[in-house]
């Protein structure tokens, strides 16, 4: 019994330090993620990319779509299920990304400051597109798919089409090279629903109106303009 206390405090402290080394910006988990209110996203292959089979085969995970329809949230989860199974993960933004990339050349070269990003199981690179990389930045963000490229999976979530990655990069050419080796081997996820940030919003607004019973006016006016 000892021993598997001690197994457990062990496991939690490994996990407790994956998550600090993972520098996820919020906990999320697949269970808190409510399948239904995003009926176009298949909640089977999320399943079964939770089976992490595709960090053992390096394939990549695509999580396109607008605002709020829980992109950050699904990668989340995927990379604590991959802590939990004993991957490491590493959370960043394309901006942080960009940022860490154009930083001065530290020991060890240009190399050295991609090692932090090839090394771990799983790259989350989350909002790609509210950001456009400099040309030192694009062909940093380039050399780190192309070294992670059939080696380690990376989790990438954006509101841009791929057809946007030109512009993105600044260089169309590059960007059809990253996009090569990108999508080769990967997942890729449209989510083309409802904002959840939206609904939230829109519960509070409903509550607060008919609490204020600008709601039954609201609806009164609505109703007349329908006639
Ligand atoms: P995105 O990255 O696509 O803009 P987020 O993943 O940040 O969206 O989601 C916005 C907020 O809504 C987060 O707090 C997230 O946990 C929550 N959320 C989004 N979709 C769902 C869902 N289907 N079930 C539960 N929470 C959700
Ligand atoms: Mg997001």
């Amino acid at each position: 019994m000892l021993l598997a206390e001690e197994l457990t405090i062990r496991e939690s402290r490994r996990i407790k330090a994956a998550l600090q080394m993972a520098r996820l910006s919020v906990v999320k988990t697949l269970s808190g993620f409510d399948f239904s209110f995003q009926p176009s996203l298949s909640e089977r292959l999320v399943r079964e990319l939770a089976s992490l089979r595709f960090v053992e085969t390096a394939t990549n995970v695509v999580l396109l779509g607008p605002p709020g329809v829980g992109k950050t949230h699904l990668a989340s989860a995927l990379a604590l299920a991959g802590m939990e199974a004993g991957y490491s993960a590493l959370f960043t933004t394309l901006s942080q990304l960009a940022t860490a990339l154009d930083a001065p050349t530290a020991r060890g070269g240009r190399y050295g400051r991609l090692q932090r990003y090839i090394r771990p199981h799983m790259l989350i690179v989350d909002e790609v597109g509210y950001t456009r990389l400099s040309a030192e930045q694009a062909h940093q963000l380039f050399e780190l798919v192309t070294a992670r490229y059939e080696r380690g999976a990376m989790v990438i979530t954006s509101n841009l089409s791929f057809a946007e990655w030109g512009g993105l990069l600044g260089d169309d050419v590059l960007a059809t090279a990253l996009l090569d080796r990108l999508l080769h081997h990967a997942e890729i996820i449209s989510i083309n629903g409802r904002s959840y940030r939206m609904r939230e919003r829109m519960a509070a607004d409903t509550a607060e109106r008919s609490a204020s019973g600008v709601g039954q006016k609201l609806s009164a006016v609505t109703d007349s303009t329908s006639q």
